[in-house]
């Protein structure tokens, strides 16, 4: 066979046989190296912030004037909030946990979790009290919240992924009947601190966010306390400091719970220059998330987990699942697992988040929960996968690449279900 005919053959088998062009089975991928920006999107400027701290001589304290600064900036930013910045998103959900503790024994929070949200329950002394979620949201789901709260249980812990914002308005005034707290992890969802239910805030008692350099501060680590309540801001200093004052004095305090989770300063001076633009940023990954969507939403099968039109949330990554009967597929995670692998050989990032329910991550007390009790998170992590490049500057072009590696998978789907499944997991 002469050249010329070879490719010919070629090019009418990759019409005939759409799985033959895939990159996963030796194809060209659709992206090349190098085209997507990762987030924290490094920048030539950061440096400027960390040169702004070695430039001040104090390295660390807690009452440092960028950290001073960073916390009225963030506050101001969310338009309610007062702000004390700790060492971590998990440091801030102890300190808060540990605030409300003495309310009760138990703390209910949703099974589709993040194992580090819900390990300072244990640490408190509190014990969970799972319950499944809605799959609208992939957020707690209320009405199974609100029959666990009872005068027994310290707080309601609501966690955010993804970026979504989990209203749950019933749940929360069913808190409040109950005299039961509300502590929100916003980690992945900053825009949950600002007024986005009815052009109000949450109704919340404290807020918990990251600042680690996945999140949308992209800092490094980091993490905030934002609530109205003054008692709680004091506490954050019983619970973080173990051999240093806000006023400058050299206190030790033996007794206190001092972790020592005092904020970086660095990452709270890389923090405090991205809050300038933490809007902008915002709004792009709104535009990316809602763009992609367009062209990827008449795809059969594909479901994103929560609207990406809305105009309130935080679209850290994008998170999408897959029914698998639509397309074939037996149930169970195999489908998922090998679209993932198809769309990763074309060069799109995209990730399985977690693979179990939270409490069989926790030591302790995953005896005491069963999988099989929470069909809607069983679901969920069978069948989610997320797109993690959704942030600038990754752009349109760059929505378009990721929107073409889908059509071109899904396009070879239906020759491939039953078909090397199996082996090519
Ligand atoms: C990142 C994250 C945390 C923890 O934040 P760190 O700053 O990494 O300690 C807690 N909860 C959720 C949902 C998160 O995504």
């Amino acid at each position: 066979m002469n050249k010329r005919a070879k490719i010919d053959t070629d090019a009418n088998q990759a019409m005939a046989y759409p799985e033959m062009k895939l990159a996963f089975f030796g194809g060209d991928p659709v992206f090349p190296p190098g085209r997507i920006t990762a987030w924290p999107a490094a920048q030539k400027k950061h440096l400027d912030a960390l040169r702004g701290v070695v430039e001040s001589g104090k390295y660390h304290r807690v009452n440092h004037p960028i950290v001073t600064e960073l916390e009225q900036n963030l506050s101001r930013w969310t338009g309610k909030w007062m702000v004390r910045a700790v060492g971590s998103g998990t440091a801030a959900i102890h300190v808060a946990l540990d605030y409300f503790k003495s309310r009760g024994e138990h703390v209910v929070t949703a099974a589709l979790n993040w194992p580090g949200a819900v390990g300072p329950i244990a640490i408190c002394g509190l014990r969970p009290i799972f319950v499944d979620v809605d799959m609208d949201l992939a957020g707690i789901d209320q009405k199974s919240a609100a029959e666990k709260l009872a005068p027994n249980v310290a707080a309601l812990l609501t966690t955010h992924l993804f970026g979504n914002n989990i209203l749950v308005p019933d749940a929360r005034s069913a808190a409040r009947t109950q005299g039961v707290a509300l502590i929100d992890d916003v980690c992945q969802t900053i825009a949950a601190a600002k007024a986005i239910f009815n052009g109000t805030h949450l109704d919340s008692d404290v807020l918990a966010l990251s600042g680690n350099g996945a999140k949308h501060l992209g800092a490094g680590e980091l993490g905030f306390i934002l609530t109205e309540n003054n008692n709680l801001i004091e506490h954050v200093d019983r619970v973080s400091l173990a051999s240093s004052a806000r006023n400058g004095e050299r206190i030790f305090s033996p007794c206190a719970q001092g972790y020592n989770y005092r904020p970086n300063v660095f990452s709270s001076s890389i923090a405090n220059m991205r809050i300038t633009n933490l809007d902008t940023q915002l709004q792009k990954r709104r535009n990316n998330g809602q763009l992609l969507w367009s062209m990827i939403g008449e795809l059969p099968g594909l479901f994103p987990l929560f609207n990406p039109s809305d105009q309130h949330q935080s679209m850290l990554n994008f998170p999408l699942r897959i029914e698998p009967d639509f397309l074939g597929f037996g149930s169970g995670p195999a489908a998922r697992d090998f679209i993932v692998n198809l769309l990763k050989a074309e060069g799109v990032p995209v990730w399985v988040w977690l693979r179990k329910p939270v409490f069989e991550y926790l030591p302790g007390i995953n005896d005491s929960w069963r999988a099989a009790d929470f069909p809607n998170t069983m679901k969920l992590l069978d069948t989610m996968f997320y797109i993690s490049e959704i942030a600038p500057p990754n752009d349109a072009e760059v929505m378009e690449l990721y929107a073409a590696a889908f059509h071109k998978v899904w396009k070879a789907l239906p020759r491939l279900v039953g078909k090397g499944l199996a082996t090519a997991v």
